[in-house]
């Protein structure tokens, strides 16, 4: 676990499936743009809340490139899940500024539903093909501009990674960018 304190918001790495996250209020999933279960983060979410969610997320489904849905999280530990569709990789242009909005997107969400910690999942880099680093940098960098640009609510920021590597990338970002 790596974590900094910046302006009164605690922004750490943690390794461990996004699904299983009982500390914080909110999770994000890496959705497809139909909001369907799908496979990796989708999948986990998905089969760890329920049906329900399948259900309310047909109702805000499609969803476009950057935005962020919020829903009820049902079976999970989180009383929130926040939907955000990412770029695909060598696709969706421009795909920098589609996945940084992803992240400014679901901050602002938080911030409507004065929600005080939130764990992101690396977008887009799985399925969609966002080579893992250029990806940690944008989320890392949007986090940051966020927190510099508006008074967020969030006062717990937290990016959950699935492999080791990607842990350690991400550590090495946070370290240089913060
Ligand atoms: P995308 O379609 O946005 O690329 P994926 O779900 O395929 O989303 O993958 C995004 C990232 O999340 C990848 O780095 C993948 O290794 C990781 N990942 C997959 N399953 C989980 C999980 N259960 N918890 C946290 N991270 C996960």
């Amino acid at each position: 676990m790596a974590s900094i304190e910046y302006k009164s918001k605690k922004i750490e790495t943690r390794r461990g499936d996004i699904s299983h996250q009982p500390d914080l209020e909110a999770i994000v999933n890496a959705a497809n743009a139909m909001l369907l279960p799908g496979s990796g983060v989708a999948g986990a979410i998905h089969s760890a809340a329920g049906n329900q969610l399948a259900e309310e997320c047909r109702h805000l489904a499609p969803i476009s490139p950057g935005q962020a849905v919020i829903t009820s999280g049902y079976n999970l530990p989180n009383r929130y899940v926040i939907h955000t569709l990412g770029p695909v990789f060598g696709r969706d242009k421009p795909e920098a500024e589609i996945l940084a909005n992803c992240y400014k997107n679901s901050l602002t969400l938080c911030t409507q539903k004065k929600i005080r910690s939130i764990g992101f999942p690396a977008i887009s880099t799985g399925v969609f093909g966002y080579p893992v680093e250029e990806a940690a940098q944008i989320a890392i960098r949007t986090i940051k501009e966020t927190i510099d640009s508006n008074p967020i609510y969030p006062e717990h920021i937290v990016i959950v990674l699935f492999t080791a590597k990607d842990k350690e990338i991400h550590d090495l970002v946070l370290k240089k960018i913060f």
